[in-house]
């Protein structure tokens, strides 16, 4: 590699407009449909409906529900569990509040495992370290893209007959043994925000093959009201989580391109994987041997050891060459967040953290070896559909760069 080369900036698409996204007239024609059907709403359109239908027979699931966001998608997982004040749900500290908060309104108390520092997933292991009378679920998060070692987490849940939500947020399309991540567990939660696999702005699918969780999450994104039964009702706490039809349509046409959103960011992920994996002290993504990684983003991890000024440095370096890099993902463990450490929820009341097991609450660092040098070790790159083998050369030749001055 000639210096010259490695010094040539490229312009990186990026996932925050139409650069680095697939939007186009496919979009544009069904929202037009829609439009012009004049029903927007879900619960009389066909839009929505033709998308439930079209992301739970991709999954092979019974029942999927569209709802607002990835944060609602969660919500409803976690309603329809239905958990008693102060029941607790096993979750990971490393993850989007989205996944978290939830489970707050739902009155339950997230339980966080710890995380294996090379993936910052949870494990069987880490899971069954925080389980307890009181545990209600569990929620795998595959971070990245990057499936959790699920075969021993179902078994560690079966016997425990606990259900499993995975939060798929940033997983669409990955896989584990011979399924799709999302069927391994009891319900799938997916996010269409800006920056996901497909997006429509905002917007979020939820998959079960539960007829009775599914009959909840129906319920739940509906105010809890009974459309269809012969005495209908408001059968208990709810909220309109409804996704529009001009969403459902948007989603619809991205729904066509998820196949081909997925493959790109493998190829061009491999790529770059070939064109580094030989630099010292720079580790390329760890997958298990039964998964499939669909790299929402390509996560590196720094051997601080190695590499001067570990993953702070190194990302300060790259951003010298043109090349932006998020250190650490998140700036903390999510429990160190005010939301936690300070419990604030509804008013002084701190409810539900009243109800809460002193153990169940207690977010002492040393509990969180692997959280902590998780966070201190990644560096992670964006990614999208549109890099081509030319933004991956140059992405890796920066790194090399760097890590060779
Ligand atoms: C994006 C995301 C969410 C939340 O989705 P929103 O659509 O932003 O509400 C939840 N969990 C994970 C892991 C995410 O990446």
């Amino acid at each position: 590699m000639s210096s010259a080369e490695s010094l040539t900036k490229v312009e990186l698409p990026s996932d925050q407009n139409a650069g680095g996204r697939t939007l186009g007239h496919e979009e544009l024609a069904l929202v037009q449909d829609a439009l012009e059907s004049g029903t927007l709403t879900s619960t009389k359109g066909q839009f929505v409906k033709r998308l439930e239908s079209e992301f739970a027979m991709r999954h092979g699931a019974q029942h999927c529900y569209a709802s607002s966001s990835g944060s609602a998608a969660l919500h409803v997982a976690f309603a329809a569990v239905d958990p008693e004040p102060g029941d607790e749900i096993i979750t990971t500290p490393i993850t989007d509040m989205g996944g978290l908060t939830p489970i707050l309104f739902q009155g339950a108390i997230p339980v966080f495992a710890d995380v294996d520092y090379r993936t910052c997933n949870v494990t069987a292991d880490t899971i069954e370290a925080r389980l307890s009378e009181r545990t209600k679920a569990i929620v795998v998060t595959h971070l990245f893209g990057n499936p959790c070692d699920m075969g021993p987490i179902m078994e560690l849940a079966r016997s425990r007959s606990l259900p499993v939500i995975e939060d798929c947020a940033q997983a669409f399309e990955a896989t584990y043994g011979d399924q799709r991540v999302g069927t391994l567990g009891d319900i799938g939660c997916f996010s269409l925000q800006q920056g996901k696999h497909i997006t429509t702005g905002e917007g979020g699918l939820t998959i079960t093959s539960d007829d009775e969780f599914a009959r909840r999450i129906f319920l739940f994104v509906n105010k809890a009201w009974g459309y269809g039964d012969p005495k209908p009702d408001h059968y208990f706490l709810a909220l309109n989580y409804r996704m529009n039809e001009l969403t459902g349509a948007v989603a619809a046409a991205q729904l066509g391109k998820l196949d081909q959103s997925v493959a790109a960011r493998i190829e061009m992920a491999d790529l770059l994987t070939s064109k580094i994996s030989d630099i010292d002290g720079v580790e390329t993504p760890h997958i298990n041997p039964h998964a499939t990684h669909t790299y929402w983003k390509y996560c590196l991890t720094i051997d601080p050891t190695v590499i001067e000024g570990g993953a702070v440095g190194l990302a300060g370096k790259l951003k010298e060459l043109g090349v932006f890099s998020a250190p650490r993902y998140i700036q903390k463990p999510a429990f160190e967040c005010q939301v936690f450490a300070e419990q604030r929820t509804f008013g002084n009341s701190r409810f539900p953290f009243t109800e809460a097991r002193p153990e169940a609450v207690n977010y002492d660092r040393s509990l969180f070896p692997g959280a902590y040098e998780g966070l201190e070790r990644i560096l992670v790159l964006p990614w999208n559909e549109r890099y081509t083998a030319e933004h991956v050369t140059f992405i890796a030749n920066a790194i090399r760069s760097c890590c060779h001055s």
